[in-house]
Parts: C-alpha cells; structure tokens; sequence
C-alpha cells in the first residue's frame, strides 16, 4: 500500500466504494481530526499562536482512505480532497513575515 495522506476534505462516496482505515479497523463514521503541529506561548505561560490542521480520520485518529469495490484496491482521490482549505500556503508565509519569522531566520538583532 503507498503511503496515505490525510484527507482534509470529505468526498462524497459511491455505492461501490467504502472507507479504509490505515490501521484496519471498520470505518462506519468518519470523525474530524484537529492536528496541532505548531504552538507558541508568550512569557506568562500563555498560549498566543497555534497552528493546526484538521483532516478526517476513523473514530480512533488513524488515516482514511477510499477502497473501491470495482478497482479491488485503494483509490487515489483528486488532490483537491488532500489539500486544507483552511491552511493555503500563503497565508502561512504572510503569518510568518508578520511574526517577524524572517529576522529570527537571518538572526538579526534589531536595536540590540
Ligand atoms: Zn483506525
């Protein structure tokens, strides 16, 4: 089996096809998973920035994909169901200028 992707967008199923768990368990409902890959907190303890995606999975956070009856195997779905509509890569790249992401990269030290 290739490796799966998260799916973040729910596509609509044939009768011939049916969720797959990668960890095979049976798939009645799908479930939303929120993933939080990046956190930041101020001094305080204080949470300021998070960063999440959230993707469907099976009722126990295990990836899914679509197995179709017709294919007898795995299918491959448009890219548009892998991609998070929440998360377009600009809006990550223009978070993190504002952020002053650059200067930390370039280790500048302004007015220090
Ligand atoms: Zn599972």
């Amino acid at each position: 089996m290739s490796k799966l992707r998260p799916i973040f967008v729910l596509p609509e199923l044939k009768e011939n096809q049916e969720w797959a768990c990668e960890h095979g368990c049976t798939v009645h409902r799908t479930r939303l998973h929120r993933h939080v890959y990046s956190q930041q907190w101020d001094k305080q303890g204080n949470l300021v920035k998070e960063l999440a995606e959230t993707y469907y999975t099976c009722q126990r956070g295990h990836l899914l994909a679509v197995w179709d009856e017709k294919e007898c195997d795995l299918i491959e779905l448009d890219e548009k169901y892998y991609t998070d509509p929440n998360q377009q890569p600009t809006n990550f790249i223009d978070g993190f200028i504002a952020s002053g992401g650059f200067d930390r990269v370039m280790g500048c030290k302004n007015g220090e």
